[in-house]
């Protein structure tokens, strides 16, 4: 098969790879319906992460078992089936709590911006749907591999009840479906950041109530102007920079919480600042494991289409193109179809 390789800055390509194939009793092996480019990705592609040796690409994923190892029980050949970006076996005590991302059998995947994908620990990772889906809900039961598991995360790692003002820091993907999250779980006031007309308009559609252009101390002032001077109950901070974690702690009231999903480059906390303000934090690689059959029902019954943060579409193949899209800002999120 062909599969997708990061060799350096700006350097993507779809290249002769070994066909994926059961190595471990616990492994599955899937053909990938779609797959997709990660805001993530675009850091070792940026060269912001140093990218030491070829670096095979993506994590997020779902498409049709093709085979199982001697020792997996719960996903069979011929089911769809969607997995975490994290490996877990879904077994060890952190598993057991809740957090698969905390593993102690961890692994992140990588490797599926590709046609046929080898899926460690299969019984710890993947979920199957009732059936095999239409085509048209595909894009969006591939969100809840990540970007919307992170995005779900985020507002519930921010603790959003119903009836709670929420602010949204970032309007890539895992933002704009914080959004959607965020609206699930009830909150009444959304405050989505975003200063792209696109994204705006889509956050909205995903339920914002207020959208906000302004950023740093700005920004700050305009949150705390719509909230009496108080701040937010929940903010989701889905960046990773400095200032996009400092405008969530500012935004924050005393008590509130803040769910961190963005990963982190060049940040770091003045603990002196944020001792009184008074905040929760709570965040990191997100449990998708632990939502993936929620998150499914919700999608399989149309509850919610996250797919819409797709807007670019291309045959895997062009996975160069889906990168240059994504870095230039001229789309959301590209979804690659092998
Ligand atoms: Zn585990």
């Amino acid at each position: 098969m062909r599969g997708t390789v990061l060799y350096g800055p700006r350097d993507v390509r779809f290249e002769d790879r070994e066909d994926p194939r059961i190595e471990k009793p616990t492994d599955a092996v899937i053909r990938i319906s779609a797959t997709c480019v990660c805001g993530s990705d675009l850091w070792p592609y940026r060269g912001i992460q140093k990218v030491e040796q070829p670096m095979p690409m993506g994590h997020e994923y779902c498409g049709v078992v093709e085979e199982v190892g001697s020792a997996v029980k719960t996903v069979k050949p011929g089911q769809f089936v969607i997995g975490s970006f994290c490996i877990s076996d879904n077994t060890c005590p952190n598993c057991q709590a809740g957090y698969q991302s905390g593993c102690q059998n961890l692994e992140f995947m990588s490797r599926a911006q590709a046609p046929i994908l080898r899926v460690p620990f299969a019984d710890g990772t993947l979920v199957p749907t009732p059936e095999l889906p239409p085509d048209d809900i595909i894009p969006s039961l591939l969100t809840i591999s990540d970007v919307l598991g992170t995005g779900w995360f985020a507002a519930d790692a921010a603790n959003v009840k119903p009836g709670s003002t929420v602010v949204v820091v970032g309007d890539g993907a895992v933002g704009l479906l914080g959004v959607v999250s965020a609206k699930l779980m009830g909150a009444e006031r959304i405050v989505a950041m975003s200063r792209h007309e696109k994204r705006q308009q889509l956050a909205k559609g995903f339920g914002a109530t207020e959208i906000v252009t302004e950023r740093g101390d700005e920004g700050v002032a305009r949150i705390k102007e719509l909230t009496k001077g108080i701040g937010a109950d929940s903010v989701l901070e889905c960046v990773g920079t400095q200032e996009s974690m400092m405008q969530a702690i500012q935004s924050t009231r005393p008590g509130g919480s803040i769910g961190y999903v963005g990963v982190p480059h060049g940040l770091q906390l003045d603990m002196w600042q944020v001792f009184f303000k008074l905040v929760r934090l709570h965040g990191g690689p997100a449990p998708v494991r632990r939502y993936l059959p929620d998150l499914i029902n919700l999608v399989w019954d149309r509850k919610i289409n996250p797919g819409k943060v797709f807007d670019l579409t291309l045959p895997l193949e062009q996975v160069a193109e889906g990168y240059r899209a994504m870095d230039e800002r001229r789309a959301i999120k590209a979804l690659l179809r092998p």
